[in-house]
């Protein structure tokens, strides 16, 4: 087996070829190893083997010839030492947290969060004495006042879902590094290509897979990237004993994802950039979030860690719930699912469905309005997607 494309090549040509393990075979396409176990040539292999003096694999819990080649060409597409793949990205979310973590620790994280990333942090946590401070994720005042000798952990998404919030990285960065703590980034509403958390300071990055590296809406997979230290220090072992990997099926339709990751992006991208202007001149809509859009509260942060404004928009329609919900039911082809990154665009009316469980205090305290919905923009034609949009603004304020 030989590896191919050394880290020279640019960002697309790695997500074409990055990690290939080719077998004797010559397959063009990734092979698909879908198998448990592995066998030894002889007893004094697997006796190697498990002493960790020869590299082979050895069970795919542990490790799997087409989940290593995804674990690659992602930490080859992130700038990371290491890579480990995961069942999904809650899976990602909680080994990065409990890897490092144990009782009497302290976390501290922004109040707008991913509803299951709030659960493991407000609720699991606890449970093994764990406790957390929830902080407004823009205030770097409130961050490094939350901060205590026992913080281990600063954990933040940006862009937030679902209110597009931009939360300063390399800020919180320097903030829990001076604290003693480690900082995990949720990275998947900008996507490897958008934002590059490692530059910024971040020293664990996670991804749910099942957004846009999956990006045609088949499977579920997570991924957490690291300095090799990292990995072994906190991730590897929690991997190995207790299970979450991710299928090798799954990691080679991840591996066929990250090859159009570039050109589904980019389109994507310029296609929720046509749609949140629209949107914004448009007498229904009271609001738009989009990062990249001068009017968004944080734009010049945006602009300074960000490529690009990403694939979602959120926005407040005239006409509360009920305005959410006629927009929504009106539209043909947008289709209704808590998704997103994915090829089809799909809406999401975050206070009814995501962001239901949190009650309305909670919501309103993160900006989450009985009118705001989340666009993720997909492929098809954009002036498809205007008329539909169109056609769900009227009957908003119908
Ligand atoms: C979807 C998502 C997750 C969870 O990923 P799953 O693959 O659904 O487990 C975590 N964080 C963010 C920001 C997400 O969008």
């Amino acid at each position: 087996m030989t590896t191919q494309a050394p880290k020279t090549f640019r960002p697309a040509t790695n997500l074409v070829h990055g990690g290939q393990l080719r077998s004797q075979f010559g397959e063009t396409s990734e092979a698909l190893y879908l198998t448990q176990g592995f066998v030894y040539p002889t007893m004094e292999t697997a006796e190697a083997r498990f002493k960790g003096e020869d590299k082979g694999f050895i069970y795919s819990r542990f490790s799997n010839p087409t989940v290593a080649m995804f674990e690659k060409r992602m930490a080859m597409i992130e700038g990371a030492e290491a890579a480990r793949a995961t069942a999904s990205g809650m899976a990602a979310v909680t080994a990065s947290l409990l890897g490092q973590l144990k009782a009497g620790d302290h976390v501290v994280a922004p109040r707008a969060m991913f509803g299951s990333c709030l659960y493991v942090i407000e609720e699991l946590l606890p449970r093994f004495g764990v406790a957390s401070t929830l902080v407004d994720g823009s205030n770097l005042d409130e961050w490094r006042a939350a901060m205590r000798p026992e913080t281990k952990v600063a954990f933040l998404e940006s862009p937030t879902n679902p209110q597009l919030g931009i939360i300063d990285i390399a800020g919180v960065a320097e903030i829990a590094h001076r604290a003693g703590a480690s900082l995990v980034v949720d990275n998947v509403f900008a996507t490897p290509l958008l934002q590059r958390p490692f530059e910024l300071g971040a020293d664990c990055v996670v991804y749910s897979t099942t957004k846009h590296v999956d990006g045609q809406g088949r499977c579920l997979g997570g991924c957490i990237l690291a300095s090799e230290e990292f990995i072994q220090t906190h991730i590897h072992n929690f991997l190995r004993q207790t299970g979450p990997a991710m299928s090798p099926f799954n990691a080679w339709v991840m591996l066929k994802g990250l090859e159009t990751l570039p050109v589904r992006l980019a389109q994507q991208q310029a296609n929720a950039v046509r749609i949140a202007d629209f949107l914004a001149a448009h007498r229904n809509v009271e609001r738009v979030l989009y990062p990249t859009r001068e009017d968004h509260p944080q734009h010049a942060l945006a602009m300074r860690q960000m490529s690009g404004g990403g694939n979602v928009i959120a926005f407040d329609v005239r006409g509360g719930k009920e305005g959410a919900f006629r927009f929504g039911n009106a539209l043909s082809i947008v289709k209704i699912s808590n998704n997103l990154g994915d090829a089809k665009s799909l809406l999401t009316h975050p206070a009814t469905t995501t962001h239901q469980r949190i009650g309305p205090d909670a919501r309103a305290a993160s900006g989450i309005g009985e009118g705001m919905l989340r666009l993720s923009c997909g492929l098809e034609d954009v002036e498809d997607l205007l008329e539909d949009v169109a056609a769900g603004l009227a009957a908003a304020g119908a």
